[in-house]
This record gives C-alpha cells, structure tokens and sequence, in this order.
C-alpha cells in the first residue's frame, strides 16, 4: 500500500515547527510530501494582547535559523527584548562584588547577547510562514499510538480520531512527555528536583538596563529577563511550596517576596502580570533515533530552565535533523533510514548530553547548604571569571555567537 507522506511531524510547538519550515524551504522539498499534527489548538498571537507568560531567551544560534526561515523580521516588527549584559551572583555576595559573573555583547563583538521573545510569537510567526510555504497542517489531531518496523520503511500513525496515517519519517517534536518517544519504547534518564519554577511579569523601580539578572538562591536561582515594554520577566526556581505561595499571594505580597529573593537588586517590584508554576526535571532519551523515527526539542531533553537553553537546543537539533535528511534525499535516500537519523544523532546527543549535565551541576551546586560546597562554588565562580579564554568560549557556545 501506498504511504500518505514522507515526513510526518509530530508537535506544532517551537521546535515542531521550525523543523516544518526548514524542511519546506529545504532543497529537497519537491520530493517531499510533508504534514504536522499537532493534538492543541492554532496557536493564535495578537499584538494588541498582553504579553504573554511563556517568554523564552532565544540565542544568536537560534536568530540565525529563524533568520533563515524568514521569521525572524516579522518577529522583531512585533516585540521582541534585546538583552545586552547578564549579570550572575551567588546570594552570599553583592550583585556589585567581584565574583559577579559579568557578561557585555559588547566584549563579543555583536550588538546584544540574545532576545527574550514570547513564545507563541515565535510560533505564531512560523504558522505565517508555513502557510505561505504551503504546508499541511492538522490542529486537534493529537496522535493515539505509533507502529513502528512494520512494512519496509514506514511507519503508522493511529490518531486519536480513529483513523491513521503512514510515512518514511515520523519526527517527534512532541514535548517532553513525548507519545512518539513512548510508544517507541525509547526510555529517558530522569534528573528529578525539589524544584518548581514560578513565572510572573514585574515592573521594577530602576530599569532593567537590557540586562538578564540571575541571583542564585540555595532553593534555585532567580532570573529577571528584560522585556520590551520596561518590565521583567520572573523565571524563579524554588520549592514546590513557595512556588505555591507565589501562586496565591497578593500582588503586594508577591512584590515583597521577590523584592526579598533578588536583593532589591532593581529596586521596589510591581506585580502586574499573570502567573504560573512548572515542576522541573530534567531528562534525556537514551536514543534520539529508531529506523523511520527522530526526536528533537523536549522529546529528546528536557533541561532545567535556569541557563535558558531548552528551546534553543532543540531549534539546533531541527537544523541538524533537516540537513541530515535532506543530503539523503537529494542522494536518493529515505528520509527515514537508520544510517540518515543516526548522524542527525551523532551530531546532537554529544553537544546536548554535555549541556543537560553542565546545567545540572550548576544547580546542584547552588542547591546545597553545605559550607564546604559553598566556598567551592564561590572559588568556582571567582576561577571562571579569571579564566579568559575558558569564560569567553563558555559563553559563545552557550549564546551561539560564533559557533
Ligand atoms: C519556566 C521555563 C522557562 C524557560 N525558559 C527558556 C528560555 O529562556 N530559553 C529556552 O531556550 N528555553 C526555555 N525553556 C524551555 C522551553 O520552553 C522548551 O524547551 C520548549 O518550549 C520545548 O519546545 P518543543 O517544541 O520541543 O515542545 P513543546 O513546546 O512542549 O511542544 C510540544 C507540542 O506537541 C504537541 N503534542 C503533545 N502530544 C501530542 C500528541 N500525542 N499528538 C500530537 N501533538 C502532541 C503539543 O500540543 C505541543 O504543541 C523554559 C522552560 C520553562 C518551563
């Protein structure tokens, strides 16, 4: 029997969707017959509407792939914050001591580190340019079950609805409770935390200066990211229970336990935006590939939001996997041949296995109360702050500025 599509991708957030758009746009398009399902609603954006809870700090990496896909103009008309500086200190210490980490656009040579930018905005903006590339897409389609090694380079895909489709190539960018990645059978290594991040927009006294504040907390670091509009945006990794308690406070409340938690470092807080809690974990897939299926984004890794990396590792793995795949099908190739995915594999799982475990020991670090752990990390950030060329790569690969 014949297959539906040769490229079925599973999940219209970020990272499902700019995979969409690089394989649109890819040179092998013509041979390609593509879709994405995705089991939520059309993600809608409109300007004239707050801005929204979920804001992500995107790289220079990830602006030149959406540069690439031709979003990133649209995306910029719109509002998106620059952030020139970060700032990162440990709570033992003042923001203004010596062991601060500083970090300047202008040291590196580009004229900010990276934006924060709502994240339906990102998608809504891929949605615009998918239409124009004219890519099936199917909303409140969310996928039942998946057979994989059946028939010879296909794989079915039951949907909730009842019926089914089959394709070469399932692409799981379906987050990181991943149905793809589950009914794989593919297991994931779990880094679970005492941990849950409570995310509100404040409006500070003194200005954000366009810089990422990051006080780190033994409960878990706190990050003020700055957004266009004069206010910040609070990413605060604590307990469970204080997460509760940020939840439910009164803006007066609210303003006064973060005013608390970041030290006054940009004056008295406002509360002013929505809210919202996320219990953090991190985890890895033991395997990104199987013969006719990839996962990328949050099914592959999910990280701990405190370096702001998950999105913009999973935008590289869906530049990685499209250009691994469109070599093979240029060449004659399936889309979804083991040999094709496993160096999409060998290109990512090293470089995010690395970042998922770099995060982790910075939290752990911050986390514990022992006086010992906490002079190693007072000497640990005083070193790498002396250390040059170390600090100034460090920073690259984590920015993707010149990478
Ligand atoms: C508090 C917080 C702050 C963060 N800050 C940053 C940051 O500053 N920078 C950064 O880079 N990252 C950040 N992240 C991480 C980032 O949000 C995620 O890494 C990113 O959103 C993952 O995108 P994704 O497309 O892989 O998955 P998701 O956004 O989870 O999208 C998955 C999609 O799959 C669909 N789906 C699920 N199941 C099915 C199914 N069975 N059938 C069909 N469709 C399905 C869903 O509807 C959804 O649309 C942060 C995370 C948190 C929690």
């Amino acid at each position: 029997m014949k297959k539906d599509f040769d490229v079925v991708i599973a999940g219209a957030g970020m990272v499902g969707l700019v995979t969409a758009a690089l394989l649109a746009q890819s040179p092998c398009r013509k041979q390609l017959k593509i879709t994405l399902v995705d089991a939520g609603k059309r993600p809608q954006f409109r300007a004239g509407n707050d801005i929204a809870l979920r804001v992500s700090a995107i790289s220079r990496g990830s602006l030149s792939i959406l540069q690439d896909v031709g979003v990133w103009q649209q995306i910029m008309s719109q509002r998106a914050g620059p952030y020139r500086r970060m700032r990162v200190w440990d709570s033992r210490e003042s923001v203004e001591g010596p062991d601060t980490l500083r970090f300047d656009a202008a040291d590196f040579a580009v004229p900010e580190l990276g934006f924060i930018v709502e994240n339906v905005l990102i998608q809504h903006a891929l949605l615009q340019r998918l239409d124009d590339l004219d890519v099936d897409m199917r909303f409140e389609t969310p996928i039942a079950h998946t057979s994989l090694g059946g028939e010879e380079h296909r794989i079915d895909i039951q949907l909730q609805a009842g019926s089914s489709i089959s394709a070469d190539l399932l692409i799981g960018a379906d987050g990181a409770a991943s149905l793809v990645r589950e009914s794989a059978g593919i297991s994931v290594r779990t880094w679970d935390y005492p941990q849950s991040a409570f995310v509100t927009h404040v409006m500070p006294e003194r200005s954000h200066q366009e810089t990422a504040w990051q006080r780190f907390l033994n409960e878990g670091p706190l990050a003020f990211l700055p957004l266009q509009d004069g206010r910040i945006s609070v990413v605060w990794s604590t307990t469970p229970e204080k997460a509760d308690r940020a939840m439910s406070a009164s803006d007066a409340d609210l303003a006064a336990m973060l005013e608390q938690a970041s030290d006054e470092v940009l004056g008295k807080l406002e509360a002013v935006g929505p809210r919202g809690s996320f219990p953090l974990r991190s985890q890895h897939a033991q395997d990104y590939v199987m013969p006719g299926l990839a996962l990328v984004g949050d099914a592959a890794h999910a990280v701990h939001p405190l370096a702001g990396q998950g999105a913009n590792l999973g935008i590289a793995d869906a530049a990685a996997l499209v250009t691994v795949v469109s070599e093979a099908v240029l060449r004659g190739e399936y889309p979804g041949d083991l040999p094709t995915l496993r160096r999409y594999e060998r290109r990512r799982k090293g470089a995010n296995q690395t970042m998922l475990l770099f995060i982790d020991a910075l939290n752990r670090l911050f986390l514990s109360n022992s006086a010992a752990i906490a002079g190693l990390r007072g000497t640990g950030m005083r070193l790498f702050n002396q250390s040059g060329p170390i600090q100034r790569r460090a920073v690259q690969v984590a920015l993707g500025i010149n990478v």
